[in-house]
């Protein structure tokens, strides 16, 4: 009886200790952290690396329709981010990302920021491209991305180089 009482306190102490970021957004100042350029993981197994995997995931479910979330977004400038698992990819978490290929073949494609909330614009990117990067055991991956994947990949990876898409997006509209 006590044995499952303290799982149970375990658990519920677990989920506590997840928590939902203020995300960083664009003001009419320059925002110092999303403009800088971000410094490698060097220690994935740090709990505070973990925490903040956690933190991330959970701070990316709670937004209304966001995809991904670099790490500079939630106020650290460390290579990282991650991709909401709706999309169903193979991995979630990207550490220290970089790209290995890249299509030639780009298109024009509508996107937004949690960064810069109520802005859309047609950013080109590149159609293909093949990442490599660690998860959040440590493991290096590599991951073949076409279409969104690829587009999320640039974007996200963008954050990390202290870029925003409205940098280079063009017909941007507001949307309240
Ligand atoms: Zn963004």
């Amino acid at each position: 009886m006590d044995l499952i009482l303290s799982i149970t306190v375990c658990c519920v102490t677990m989920k506590i200790h997840m928590a939902i970021l203020p995300i960083q957004t664009e003001l009419k100042e320059r925002n110092k952290i999303l403009r800088a350029m971000s410094q490698e993981v060097k220690d994935i197994g740090d709990p505070r690396i973990q925490k903040l995997i956690g933190d991330m995931h959970e701070t990316l479910e709670n937004t209304e329709n966001g995809v991904g979330l670099a790490t500079p977004q939630v106020g650290k400038n460390l290579r990282m981010f991650v991709a909401s698992p709706a999309l169903e990819l193979a991995q979630t978490v990207f550490i220290n990302p970089v790209i290995v290929k890249i299509s030639k073949e780009t298109d024009s494609m509508e996107e937004g920021c949690l960064s810069v909330p109520g802005k859309y614009g047609k950013t080109r990117r590149a159609t293909s491209l093949k990442v490599e990067a660690y998860n959040e055991h440590g493991k290096k991956f590599k991951l073949k991305a076409e279409g969104l994947i690829a587009q999320l990949v640039q974007h996200e990876m963008g954050h990390l180089d202290g870029e925003l898409f409205i940098d280079k997006a063009k017909n941007i509209k507001t949307h309240s």
